[in-house]
């Protein structure tokens, strides 16, 4: 189908101007404003709840406890905080002012962007749609929404459930392509948040640079899982194989590869593969607990990766069905294809390595800093170590993906993997301007800045050498 790109900038031209109106003419949206409309997306995802559930079993394949667990869970509970918490992010919060301006006071006031535009990828198409939008909205924005175009029912069903809910002059769901994006990336945004990957975030960037839009871009990489030998393996294992297999392998943040101490490689791998047979059995495309890769051409650039004389469990592919089963390829090596792309499937590549410097040196080779990484170790000096070398977005020890469930923690990357971050506080941040506002009192009016300058040097002097405290008047 051609796309009349001329008609689809006028349109969405038109919803941006429509959203700057109702922006500049109720800019600061106050708290009782905000609260009630997150109220609304609660309640519209609480009564669409089953809808969205079973369309990314649809779309994905999800089982219904994944999809309540990652998706429509966490978008209720990050509702539930941002409502609670959102009076306080919103007080302007007091620093304080050196003497040499008093007397005054000095604040910073989290103030709203303006017109938002939110980009969702296909992995967990509800939860990075309205996650970020909780936090625009909270942070009193207006925004346009883009769903993702590779899950076709999720983005139905949130088009209608967001376009019911809010009018379009303060949100707005849009559904499309890339031709879509690129109309919408030639508007003038306040802000522009995009989830996805690498190459197209820089697409993101490029575009937004022509408007200096700022820009958040959550991306994605290669995230390491390190595990020395003196990990507890029973516990090691159930953790890798849920944060790896947790969506068919499609999170961001999964453990791409595995570099292990070659000590404990052996029985660290049998009780791998018996974990993996004991979760999904030996045919898993029969497994209710295993999702599928969302589209055929995705399973054939996964399948691409995976080399049969590497394998030691799973292996199976059926492109038509997007299937491919949870699979360990052992023996891996830095030139192997599974270790040039961020695999991004149920496909964990092992490494193993003798000496600890190894493991640095295989992380550095990498391009990217990954989004996260993981080390297992029980050794305090070893997790303290390689969590001051390791640069990635985050980190988790002795865990995998739990670290982004914390509201309290930022959620972001570093280099390829990301600029800037969210979730909770963090969120509401990311969406705001800290604006800095002083307030001078007038009581007192110090004649040094003022000219005529002469003879008032050496007084400036001592007075910002903070030698002349005896000048300093407290209001
Ligand atoms: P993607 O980059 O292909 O697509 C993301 C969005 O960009 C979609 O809405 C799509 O319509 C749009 N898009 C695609 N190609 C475009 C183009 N040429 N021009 C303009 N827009 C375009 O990502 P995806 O395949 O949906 O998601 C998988 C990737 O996202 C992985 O790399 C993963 O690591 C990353 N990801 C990151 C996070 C995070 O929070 N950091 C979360 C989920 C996924």
């Amino acid at each position: 189908m051609t796309v009349d790109t001329a008609m689809l900038n006028a349109n969405y031209k038109q919803k941006v101007q429509l959203q700057r109106t109702y922006f500049t003419e109720h800019v600061p949206f106050s708290l009782t404003y905000r609260v009630q409309q997150l109220k609304l997306l609660k309640q519209a995802i609480t009564d669409n709840q089953d809808a969205l559930i079973e369309a990314l079993n649809t779309d994905l394949n999800k089982p219904e406890f994944e999809a309540y667990l990652t998706e429509v869970g966490f978008v209720l509970n990050e509702l539930s905080d941002t409502i609670k918490h959102l009076k306080k992010w919103m007080k302007p919060q007091k620093v304080t002012t050196p003497y040499y301006l008093q007397p005054a006071k000095s604040h910073i006031h989290a103030s709203p962007l303006g017109v938002c535009l939110i980009i969702a990828p296909f992995n967990y198409p509800v939860s990075l749609c309205l996650s970020p939008l909780i936090a625009a909205l909270a942070a009193g924005n207006t925004c346009i929404v883009k769903t993702s175009e590779l899950t076709p029912t999720v983005s139905q069903v949130l088009t209608s459930m967001i376009n019911a809910t809010f009018p379009p002059e303060y949100v707005q769901c849009v559904e499309g392509e890339v031709e879509q994006v690129t109309a919408l990336l030639t508007q003038k945004f306040d802000h522009i948040f995009f989830t996805g990957s690498t190459q197209v975030g820089k697409i993101v960037m490029q575009a937004a640079a022509k408007q200096l839009t700022p820009v958040t871009l959550e991306l994605g990489g290669k995230s390491p899982c390190i595990v020395c030998a003196d990990t507890n393996i029973d516990v090691a294992v159930k953790r890798i194989v849920y944060g790896k297999m947790l969506n068919t392998g499609q999170t961001c943040v999964a453990p791409d590869y595995l570099l292990i101490d070659e000590k404990i490689k052996d029985k660290f791998l049998q009780t791998l593969v018996k974990r993996i047979i004991d979760l999904y059995g030996e045919d898993a495309s029969t497994s209710g607990d295993l999702g599928r890769i969302v589209s055929q051409s995705h399973t054939q650039r996964i399948s691409r990766l995976i080399d049969a004389k590497k394998v030691i469990v799973g292996g199976d592919i059926d492109i038509t069905q997007r299937y491919i089963a949870p699979t360990v390829m052992d023996n891996v090596s830095l030139d192997d294809a599974i270790m040039q792309e961020e695999v991004f499937g149920p496909v964990l590549p092992v490494i193993s390595f003798i000496k600890f410097a190894e493991v640095l040196e295989v992380i550095d080779r990498l391009p990217a800093h990954p989004l996260s990484a993981y080390i297992f170790t029980e050794s305090k000096q070893t997790q303290s170590l390689l969590t001051s070398k390791i640069q990635a977005g985050g980190l988790a020890i002795n865990q995998c993906i739990q670290h982004l469930a914390n509201p309290n923690l930022p959620f972001g990357g570093v280099g390829l993997s990301g600029i800037g971050s969210y979730h909770g506080k963090h969120g509401f941040d990311c969406f705001s301007h800290q604006k800095s506002v002083l307030t001078a009192a007038t009581w007192l009016d110090l004649p040094l800045l003022y000219p005529p300058y002469k003879h008032k040097l050496s007084l400036l002097k001592k007075y910002l050498n903070n030698s002349a405290h005896q000048l300093l008047i407290k209001p």
